[in-house]
């Protein structure tokens, strides 16, 4: 996993590598998931997994107690309990190549794939082209098709008939790279964790135009890279001509169980469905 993904080329507050385990302990199944949830960690327990490779980090604060009394705790207590042991690669996956935004590039369908921005000598993001052009609404339909469910679905920012071709991809959250996005010349750019502001001062950039916004979800965005972890570290234990057993979680670990009220072409002129008006009921009933 070292290998694959150099724990130095982690950003310098995140915190990878080994979680809980010995180096010494044997291990036969690996369980690969986005999130170190206590129903992860059932669900690899249940599993007889003895290794939990995660995205995201269990422990990324300071922490003072492993009491089973909060969730990190139980969760460090269930890991060590039950011999599993805990391995996180997370920004050091997301810069890897193969990494974190080319498993989601790949789901995206696109080709001749480059990075969005490169910082440090390490790839951000990536920028690709579609093999045709497909409308807006025909491309996030086919990502949707490609991408594991989360009850909030997708979002899009754009006209759903615009042609688009260009396309510019960053796994989890990804508001803080639009001026790459621009400078790339993407026509969409699908990322997640899409917050109001930025949303919207890159739409109000954009005068309407691209680059159009897809927020594609936290959690779905980075569930794809685990299949590519798995065959990347199948690969590099082949060539040491050893093998492991592995699952990947099917557990959803998007926060979100259900949205009411989505629509699938609401436009900035319709109505709230809200009585906006200050004249009287009667008036406000005249309307609708
Ligand atoms: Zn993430």
């Amino acid at each position: 996993m070292e290998r694959l993904y150099p724990p130095e080329t982690a950003s310098s507050w995140d915190r990878v590598g080994l979680v809980s385990g010995d180096p010494d302990q044997l291990i036969s199944l690996v369980h690969f998931a986005v999130d170190p949830t206590l129903a992860v960690i059932d669900e690899a327990r249940a599993a007889g997994a003895d290794l939990l490779v995660t995205h995201h980090p269990l422990l990324l604060r300071g922490v003072h107690s492993v009491a089973t009394t909060s969730a990190k705790g139980a969760s460090v207590a269930s890991l060590i309990v039950n011999d599993i042991a805990l391995y996180v690669a997370h920004t050091n996956a997301d810069v890897a190549s193969p990494g974190v935004c080319d498993a989601l590039a790949d789901a995206c369908g696109l080709v001749d794939v480059g990075a969005l921005e490169v910082v440090d000598g390490l790839p951000h993001g990536r920028v690709g082209s579609l093999a045709g052009s497909l409308t807006l609404r025909e491309f996030v339909e086919r990502l949707h098709s490609v991408l594991p469910k989360a009850a909030g679905g997708i979002r899009v920012a754009g006209p759903a008939d615009a042609r688009v071709s260009r396309v510019a991809v960053v796994g989890g959250a990804g508001d803080g790279m639009f001026d790459a996005v621009r400078a790339s010349g993407a026509d969409v750019y699908v990322t997640a964790d899409l917050r109001h502001h930025a949303a919207l001062e890159a739409r109000e950039e954009a005068r309407g135009g691209t680059p159009y916004l897809v927020d594609a979800g936290h959690w779905a965005t980075e569930w794809m890279w685990l299949h590519g972890a798995r065959s990347e570290l199948l690969r590099e234990l082949a060539g040491r001509g050893t093998s492991l057993s592995t699952y990947i979680s099917t557990l959803r670990t998007d926060p979100w169980d259900f949205v009411i009220g989505g629509s699938s072409g609401v436009s900035s002129g319709d109505d709230l469905n809200i009585d906006t008006s200050e004249s009287s009921s009667d008036s406000a009933r005249d309307k609708t």
